[in-house]
């Protein structure tokens, strides 16, 4: 049951027809770890818990520089030099009493990411490198926990589901080869702000859509936009036989 200020605080989502209670109560029950506290990380973690999503995992090792203040919104000016996680947890905490945050200050990796991801129902992935992403698809697939992935550089960005438990293909069917994948960081490539919000505000989208069964997710599909002409299309994804983290052969250990 909602109480009356849950039914008052979300009544505007809970307005459209196809928008029920119980969905809304999915996502008060719902507890999501967020992996990467910068510029996907920002839109995402404030969309989920402005949503009413129940319990956030925010992780990031990384601290707060003057280069993230054009599009990592969870911070500010007097955020630099901070822990991002705890900066982040500090402003979703404040705005949105209701949603229970934990942090990660460190890299989360080995026991402490199994750990994280058996605790939840949804990891989503806003990192920017190859082996972060990499170790979560494979802790996600050994936990059986669906794996909500976006990235995003210079113009472009790129939004998928991988739930290998629910039959679909992982991160790596899409990247097979170690280094296949051209990293493309805001670091290394630039970024317009807009884009990465853009990005990160779609991946809390599909965050919701995945907790609740609401409207069509990208369940092995992938987004993919380019913001400077607006242009965008949907491929498919593939489960791969030969697919060193979810393929055939590997049994229950999945080789790593
Ligand atoms: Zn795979």
């Amino acid at each position: 049951m909602l109480s009356d200020r849950e039914l008052e605080q979300y009544s505007r989502q809970l307005m459209l027809p196809d928008f029920t209670l119980e969905y809304q109560e999915l996502l008060r029950d719902a507890w999501v770890l967020v992996v990467g506290c910068g510029g996907l990380g920002s839109p995402l973690a404030i969309y989920l818990a402005a949503a009413g999503v129940g319990r956030l995992i925010l992780a990031d090792g990384d601290t707060v520089e003057r280069t993230n203040l054009h599009r990592q919104i969870l911070h500010g000016e007097g955020d630099i030099g901070r822990s991002k996680a705890a900066s982040a947890a500090a402003l979703i905490s404040a705005h949105y009493p209701d949603c229970r945050v934990s942090q990660f200050t460190e890299r989360l990796e080995d026991e402490a990411l199994a750990q994280a991801v058996n605790s939840v129902q949804l990891v989503a992935d806003g990192t920017d490198n190859y082996p972060t992403r990499f170790a979560l698809n494979r802790a996600c697939i050994r936990a059986g926990k669906p794996l909500v992935s976006a990235a995003a550089a210079r113009s472009e960005g790129q939004l998928a589901t991988f739930d290998v438990a629910g039959g679909g293909a992982c991160y790596r069917c899409l990247y097979p080869r170690e280094g296949a994948a051209t990293a493309l960081s805001c670091r290394d490539n630039g970024v317009l702000g807009p884009v990465v919000g853009v990005l990160g505000t779609l991946q809390a989208l599909e965050v919701i859509k995945v907790l609740t069964g609401w409207g069509e997710s990208l369940r092995s599909r992938v987004l993919m936009l380019d913001l400077k002409t607006y242009a965008q299309s949907i491929i498919q994804v593939e489960r791969r036989a030969d697919c060193p983290d979810c393929g055939e052969g590997l049994g229950s250990g999945f080789g790593f």
